[in-house]
């Protein structure tokens, strides 16, 4: 990815961001040390969070707005979140 790849018209567009993503981070921290069979792999982990963030409505907005998330209640994407990891534990994408 180079530098200038989120850039239109010189405004930086990286800090728009989907307001999932912290949310999945935050669950995933919570959640992680109740699988003790996940192996925390960089691989498995990267696995979680996309694996989540593609089942869930994404919400776009700009970092430090107001925006708030309260379309989707938190039951349902922590449930999301532990299917992404009871998927990528019995799935792993590597030996
Ligand atoms: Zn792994």
């Amino acid at each position: 990815m180079k530098d200038t790849d989120y850039v239109v018209n010189g405004v930086s567009l990286e800090g728009v961001r989907n307001g999932y993503e912290l949310v999945v981070i935050g669950l995933m921290k919570k959640l992680i040390p109740e699988y003790p069979e996940f192996d925390n792999c960089p691989r498995c982990i990267e696995d979680v969070y996309a694996l989540s963030l593609s089942r869930i409505p994404s919400t776009y907005f700009r970092i430090n707005s107001s925006f708030s998330l309260n379309d989707e209640p938190d039951e349902t994407v922590e449930e999301i979140v532990r299917y992404a990891l009871f998927q990528v534990i019995n799935q792993p994408k590597h030996k």
